[in-house]
């Protein structure tokens, strides 16, 4: 059993912070061609929602990593699980996370993409939970710091349910 326990963010909120960002990346990126990489599949709902305030040339690009609850939570390893079709080299790109938590994934992914030289490589995440971090690392573009709760909706999944939920909400495993 699990259970819903609050919403932590309210869908006008997501709403308003994302516009914010869209804007934010617009300002930075002007004239620029941004290639827009989601990290699949928790960020899938946010990248829709973002890419669509952004008024720059925008082509996407999904990459598919081990995620939450596979080994990488006790062993620190991340892997590849699909990669990207697009070339990354002289590109401007962007990633789109939906949460760092630990940071093991982003490290992995920004070490990854570096290593094809793009010409720019930054990382817009719409949450952080700074409280679990294990490496150093954070967003260019950060959506909401939250404390160490586990979340779902927006995008966010429990055992692959409630990622259509609009809110992001805290969910008691056990409840
Ligand atoms: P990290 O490598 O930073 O520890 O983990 C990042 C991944 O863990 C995220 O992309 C996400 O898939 C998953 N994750 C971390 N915290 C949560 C959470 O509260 N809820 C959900 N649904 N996934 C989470």
């Amino acid at each position: 059993m699990s259970k819903i326990t609050k919403v932590l963010i309210d869908e006008n909120k997501i709403k308003e912070r994302v516009r914010e960002l869209g804007a934010e990346i617009s300002r930075d990126y002007q004239g620029k061609d941004i290639l827009m990489i989601g990290i699949l599949r928790g960020s899938v709902i946010f990248f829709a929602d973002l890419i669509r305030e952004i008024n720059c040339n925008v082509v996407i690009d999904f990459i598919s990593v081990s995620s939450y609850g596979a080994s990488h939570k006790t062993t620190g390893e991340v892997r590849m699980m699909k990669d990207l079709d697009e070339a990354v080299d002289g590109k401007d790109v962007v990633i789109v996370e939906d949460i760092v938590d630990t940071g093991l994934t982003l490290q992995y992914l920004k070490k990854v993409l570096l290593s094809r030289n793009p010409n720019s490589l930054k990382v817009c995440c719409l949450l952080d939970k700074p409280e679990r971090r294990k490496v150093e690392i954070s967003s260019d573009y950060l959506g909401f710091t939250i404390p160490n709760e586990f979340v779902v909706g927006y995008g966010f999944d429990y055992a692959q349910k409630y990622r259509n939920l609009k809110d992001i909400c805290v969910l008691d495993p056990k409840g």
